[in-house]
């Protein structure tokens, strides 16, 4: 399969690009820029063979089978449904977009054209999430009760940008995290948060966003979650704990890009390490999306987990402003 990349980002070079490449079959043929000079250096570092500053001239050559969108969040929306229109499977960087109307139309267009259409959502992919997934749905800790997400980061200079000072580009930790965090909370217990009660604010770094939440979310079941995401925290560490009637799951440094951490669940029998597989999250997730375009099977997180993971970051900014408690609308979903 062979790609076109939608913006000259961080992400694809340091991960995606790489992770295209381990596919069979499967190349990077070009690369989307606003910057002339700055597309012609991402493509040369990353031996791309073009770089185009016009979306239709990239989208009509005809040897592109798919895209890979990682432009800032406002500009998804707009290239996602020219990509679609053009006939490539695309898959989108979260938060898919701005509002959650325009994600459901990028997510109904698709379908209408018979794409494929992906969300960047890497956690799901860990071989940490997919064993603790395992052990819920064995059902190893019973009825969960409640989860707790640790995700209080200390965002890395070279990622600062937009993201603490520009709310029109998608910036602030509740686009950038939150919805990374409702992804794999929808993933783990196979259910959508129903009501969220949060407080947002900055603690340091936000210029106009926030870089820093805390939340609470109900879920059908009865479960709670708490969760916490912010980009100032140097030393916290990241996490996630799942604790049911029959045993507690807790994991620390999951809530990452690499395949790293350690798991262990407690439970009347004592504490036991729980091992897990190494692969590369993003190589996993290309892999399942090339088999989805290729009719079997589909991608690790499709357009309406997307959907979902936006409505739910967007409750939590409504809940935060407003100071009550918000019913998450997943737009029909
Ligand atoms: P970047 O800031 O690296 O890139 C975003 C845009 O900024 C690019 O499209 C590019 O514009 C422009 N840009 C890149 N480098 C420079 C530079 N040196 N100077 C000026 N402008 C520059 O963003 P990220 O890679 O961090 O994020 C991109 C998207 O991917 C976001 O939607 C984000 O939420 C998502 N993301 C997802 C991750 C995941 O694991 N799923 C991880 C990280 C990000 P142009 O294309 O016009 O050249």
């Amino acid at each position: 399969m062979r790609w076109g990349l939608v913006g000259a980002s961080r992400i694809a070079s340091g991960y995606m690009i790489d992770a295209i490449r381990a596919q069979e079959s499967s190349d990077v043929l070009s690369v989307l820029s606003s910057n002339s000079a700055r597309g012609e250096t991402f493509a040369r570092d990353n031996n791309i063979a073009a770089s185009h500053t016009d979306l239709d001239t990239l989208l009509a050559d005809p040897d592109i089978d798919a895209v890979y969108i990682s432009t800032t969040n406002e500009k998804h929306h707009a290239q996602a449904l020219a990509a679609i229109a053009a006939g490539k499977h695309v898959l989108c960087e979260k938060p898919l977009a701005m509002t959650l109307a325009d994600a459901v139309e990028m997510v109904r267009a698709a379908s209408e054209k018979g794409v494929v259409f992906a969300t960047n959502h890497h956690l799901r992919n860990a071989g940490s999430h997919l064993a603790i997934k395992q052990l819920i749905s064995s059902g190893r800790i019973g009825k969960v009760l409640s989860a707790r997400v640790f995700h209080a980061v200390n965002l890395p200079e070279h990622l600062r940008g937009w993201r603490i000072n520009d709310a029109a580009a998608g910036g602030g930790v509740i686009p950038d995290i939150v919805v990374h965090d409702a992804d794999t909370i929808r993933f783990h217990l196979d259910e959508d948060p129903a009501t969220v009660v949060a407080q947002a604010g900055t603690s340091g770094m936000g210029d106009g966003v926030e870089d820093s939440v805390m939340s609470v979310w109900t879920m059908p079941s009865g479960a709670m979650v708490q969760t916490h995401e912010s980009f100032t925290h140097k030393f916290a560490g990241s996490g996630i704990e799942f604790h049911g009637t029959e045993g507690s799951i807790f994991a620390r440094n999951v809530m990452t890009q690499q395949p790293v951490g350690e798991i262990w669940l407690t439970d009347e029998t004592g504490r036991h390490e729980i091992p897990f597989e190494s692969h590369n999250l993003y190589v996993r997730s290309l892999g399942l999306f090339h088999a989805a375009v290729a009719g079997s099977g589909r991608p690790s997180a499709d357009g309406v987990d997307g959907i979902k993971s936006l409505a739910v970051a967007l409750a939590v900014r409504t809940a935060a402003k407003a100071g009550k408690s918000v019913d998450v609308d997943y737009g029909g979903f």
